[in-house]
């Protein structure tokens, strides 16, 4: 098993953590706004009119963006994951991932809620973006528009997807956050409408990421039981990670119609092969999801930091990095004041 797309970093040895994780993803939110308000993400009663989101001041510009990318590359990064907020509301968002594009070695995705892809896919495509992925919780038009609580529709997020695919960004990845008692009844016909056309459904734990989505232990349906149900239609198969990291657990189906994988971040923690970092939009490093403070990069940016000087402030983080939150989540865990998701991006 490789350690992660493209692994080949020209003989350096690869930066690794307190646990010997290298680094391998860099996320990048390129944004804190979004059009959606996902009650597991953006709550309404949260970000509702009066949020002060960042000002553009405060936010990377798409210069200091590609330079933190480029160093990051330096230091072994394979992947890097455009999010936000909904990244795809950033004007020139294609003008960025051409900048990135330049980087040796790396491939560039995109994770968004695809309600502007439709009308975006092919120049995203064109300036260099390799692959997409689309967050999407049903196909039950009442229920995606209840959990996205900006009544979008369904069949707007499906055009985003398939110009997506006709931009040659395949496979399209699906995200679907499962919730007992709000879409979990509806999971099955999402996996049987994607089933067979190379499109990858993931199925993700509903998780206590920050701290204003109400997250509970009983509204998680653990990826076992939704295997359990889904292997009654499917004949679900388990398949073999593809690379050290790969945050889903992979299934095929019987006849080899297709893929789904599974997120287990509450019932099966993965902190042990994590080799992701993320970089807030106004230029923050965490090094977890579940992250309470973050590094400012953007401050010796701005104050004239040599790139050298930018890798050693993430050498020195990295290094130290003790992360596996989802290892030790419990009842104290669950009252630290974590980082916001629609902040540093999923
Ligand atoms: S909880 Fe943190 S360390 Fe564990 S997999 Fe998630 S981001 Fe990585």
């Amino acid at each position: 098993m490789s350690d992660g797309p493209s692994a080949s970093d020209g003989g350096a040895a690869p930066l690794l953590d307190h646990f010997g994780r290298p680094l391998r993803d860099l996320r990048i939110s390129v944004t804190d706004r979004c059009n959606f308000r996902c009650r597991y993400c953006m709550p309404r009663e949260v970000f509702g009119t009066d949020f002060q989101f960042l000002p553009r001041s405060e936010i990377l510009s798409f210069e200091e963006i590609a330079r933190v990318a480029r160093i990051f590359a330096t230091l072994g990064v394979r992947k890097l994951r455009l999010t936000g907020g909904e990244p795809t509301l950033r004007a020139q968002l294609p003008k960025l991932v051409a900048m990135l594009a330049q980087i040796p070695d790396v491939e560039i995705a995109l994770t968004t809620n695809g309600s502007l892809l439709a009308s975006q896919a092919q120049a995203l495509a064109d300036a260099g973006l390799d692959r997409v992925t689309v967050s999407l919780d049903s196909l039950d038009d009442a229920v995606f528009r209840a959990m996205n609580d900006a009544s979008f529709p369904v069949a707007m997020v499906l055009e985003g997807i398939a110009a997506a695919e006709a931009a040659g960004l395949a496979p399209v990845k699906i995200n679907c956050v499962v919730r007992r008692g709000v879409n979990d009844h509806t999971v099955a016909g999402l996996v049987r409408h994607f089933a067979g056309d190379g499109k990858i459904v993931r199925l993700i734990e509903f998780m206590d990421v920050g701290t204003t989505n109400g997250w509970r232990l009983d509204e998680v349906v653990p990826a076992r039981e939704l295997i359990g149900r889904l292997s009654a239609e499917l004949a679900l198969v388990p398949l073999e990670p593809q690379y050290r990291g790969e945050v889903a657990k992979r299934y095929g189906t019987a006849g080899g119609r297709g893929e789904i994988g599974f997120i287990t971040s509450v019932t099966e923690p993965f902190c042990g092969d994590c080799t992701r970092a993320r970089l807030s939009a106004d230029g923050s490093i965490y090094t977890c999801l579940f992250a309470v403070r973050g590094t400012d990069l953007r401050g010796p940016l701005r104050a004239g930091a040599s790139d050298d000087a930018i890798a050693q402030i993430i050498r020195d983080l990295w290094s130290r990095r003790e992360d596996r939150y989802s290892e030790l989540r419990s009842e104290a865990t669950t009252q630290l004041p974590r980082v916001e998701m629609s902040y540093i991006g999923g």
